[in-house]
C-alpha cells in the first residue's frame, strides 16, 4: 500500500451557504437579522455567494466552517498542512501514543523502483527495531530510578513508558502515518485549495486537497464553485515554474465539481 489516505467531513456549519449569504446581506441591509435570514432561501444564497466571489468580498465566507477527519497521511504532510495557520488542528500524539509497528506512507516513485523500495523498507525496519530497543532501554532505566525513590512499580513503569516514547520518537521517520482532525473556515479552505491543488504542490498534500474539495463541493457547491488551483479561475501565477498543464487541470477540476 502506498498510502491509506482517507478524508471525511465530521461536521460543518448548518446551511453554510445561507449563513454566508445572510452575513454578507447584513452588511448592505437596514433589516433585522431574523428577517434577512428568513428571506434568504438557498436559491437567493447561491446567486448572492457567486456575486460575493466575483467581487472578492471574502470575509463572509469565514462564517462557514468544515471539520475533517484525516487518516493515513504522513508526518511530512502534517508539517505542510499546519503551515496553513487559519485552521485548527488536533493530531495523534507521538508523546502519548506508542508507535507499535508503525504504518507509513511510501512515495509512489519509491514504490515503483524495486531497489529504492528495498532500501526504504530496510531503513524502516531498522527504525522500528531501534525505536523498540530505545523505548525498552529508557523504560528500564527510568523505572529503576523511580523505584529507588520509593515509587510503586506499576506507577513507575507507566511514567517511565511515557518518558521513553517521547524521547524515542526523535528517530521516527517522516513517512510515518498519522491522524488529524482539522477545522477550516471556507475562506481559509479556498486559500488552501489554491495553494495545494496546484500541480506544484507535493503529490500527497495535493491528493488530500483534492479529496477535501470533493467533500465540501457536495455540501456547498456555490461557495467552492471557483475553488482549486489558480489556473482554473484565471491565469497561472507560477511564471517559469508553470506545469504547463492548464487545460488538463481545468478539465480535472470541472469533473470534481460536477461529480
Ligand atoms: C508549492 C508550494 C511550495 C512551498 N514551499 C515552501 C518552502 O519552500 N518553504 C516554506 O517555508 N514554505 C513553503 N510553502 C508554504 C507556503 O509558504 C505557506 O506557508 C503555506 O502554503 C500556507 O499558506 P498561507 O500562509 O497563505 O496560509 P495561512 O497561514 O492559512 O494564511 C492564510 C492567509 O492569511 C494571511 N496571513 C496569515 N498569517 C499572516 C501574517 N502573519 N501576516 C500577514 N498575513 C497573514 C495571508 O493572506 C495568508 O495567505 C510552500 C507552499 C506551496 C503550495
Amino acid at each position: 500500500m502506498i498510502s491509506n489516505l482517507s478524508v471525511e467531513i465530521l461536521s460543518h456549519t448548518p446551511e453554510p451557504e445561507v449563513t454566508v449569504a445572510s452575513a454578507a446581506k447584513l452588511c448592505y441591509s437596514p433589516s433585522k437579522i431574523k428577517e434577512i435570514r428568513e428571506k434568504c432561501s438557498p436559491q437567493t444564497a447561491a446567486s448572492f455567494i457567486r456575486m460575493l466571489s466575483s467581487m472578492g468580498h471574502q470575509s463572509p465566507f469565514e462564517h462557514a466552517s468544515f471539520t475533517f477527519g484525516i487518516e493515513g497521511v504522513s508526518r511530512i504532510l502534517l508539517a505542510q498542512l499546519t503551515r496553513h495557520r487559519m485552521a485548527s488542528y488536533s493530531v495523534q500524539s507521538q508523546r502519548y501514543v506508542k508507535e507499535t509497528g508503525f504504518a507509513f506512507v511510501i512515495p509512489p516513485d519509491i514504490f515503483q523502483q524495486e531497489a529504492a523500495l528495498s532500501e526504504f523498507n530496510l531503513a524502516l525496519k531498522t527504525a522500528r527495531e531501534s525505536y523498540e530497543k530505545i523505548v525498552s532501554i529508557l523504560k528500564k532505566v527510568h523505572t529503576e530510578n523511580s523505584i529507588s525513590k520509593g515509587i510503586e512499580r506499576s506507577k513507575a513503569e507507566s511514567v517511565a513508558e511515557k518518558r521513553s516514547i517521547e524521547d524515542a520518537r526523535y528517530l521516527l521517520p517522516g513517512g510515518i502515518e498519522t491522524k488529524i482532525i482539522c477545522t477550516f473556515n471556507a475562506r481559509s479552505l479556498i486559500n488552501f485549495f489554491s495553494n495545494r491543488c496546484c500541480n506544484r504542490a507535493q503529490w500527497e498534500i495535493r491528493t488530500l486537497a483534492e479529496k477535501m474539495l470533493e467533500c465540501v463541493i457536495k455540501i456547498s457547491p456555490n461557495i467552492f464553485a471557483n475553488a482549486g488551483p489558480p489556473c482554473c479561475s484565471g491565469k497561472c501565477p507560477e511564471n517559469k515554474m508553470t506545469c504547463g498543464k492548464m487545460q488538463e487541470t481545468l478539465e480535472k477540476f470541472n469533473k470534481i465539481k460536477q461529480a
